[in-house]
Parts: C-alpha cells; sequence; structure tokens
C-alpha cells in the first residue's frame, strides 16, 4: 500500500512542529501543544510506512529544536 501516513505540521503558530498520521484519519493532536491538526489541510507529505514517517519527523522537529525546545522536554517525558 502507498502513502498510508501523512506528515503533518502543526498549525499553531507558536508550535509549529511535526507529527504524523495515517492519511485516513481527519484530525491528529498535537504532541506538542495539544492542538487539533486537521490532517488534509496540514500534510506536507505522504509517505508510505509509519517508520519513514517517523523519521521525517524527528529530521524536521530536530531542526526546529535548534531554536527552541518542546515545551514537555523540560516538564515530563511521555511516549
Ligand atoms: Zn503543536
Amino acid at each position: 500500500m502507498k502513502d498510508e501516513f501523512a506528515v503533518v505540521k502543526c498549525t499553531n503558530r507558536e508550535c509549529g512542529r511535526y507529527t504524523y498520521a495515517k492519511t485516513d484519519q481527519k484530525t491528529r493532536k498535537c504532541p506538542y501543544c495539544n492542538r487539533q491538526i486537521k490532517v488534509i489541510n496540514s500534510t506536507v507529505r505522504n509517505v508510505d510506512t509509519s517508520t519513514i514517517a517517523r523519521a521525517y519527523v524527528s529530521n524536521l522537529n530536530q531542526k526546529l529544536g535548534e531554536k527552541t525546545s518542546p515545551a514537555w522536554m523540560k516538564t515530563k517525558k511521555r511516549k
């Protein structure tokens, strides 16, 4: 199967981080700021597997991480 996962960018301007969702999912909650992201409107690219999606997300967030750290990093670690 192709394009099963969508890499999405958080629509909260103060957050703007990346996460991923199944393409058949309508919304995804941002793990950084808990905003509901509309998957269709926020997709930056579609990928085949969750492994690839995760690699993209961590790569993109690492670039952002040079500027800011996610709020949860200071307080608590969650899966
Ligand atoms: Zn967010």
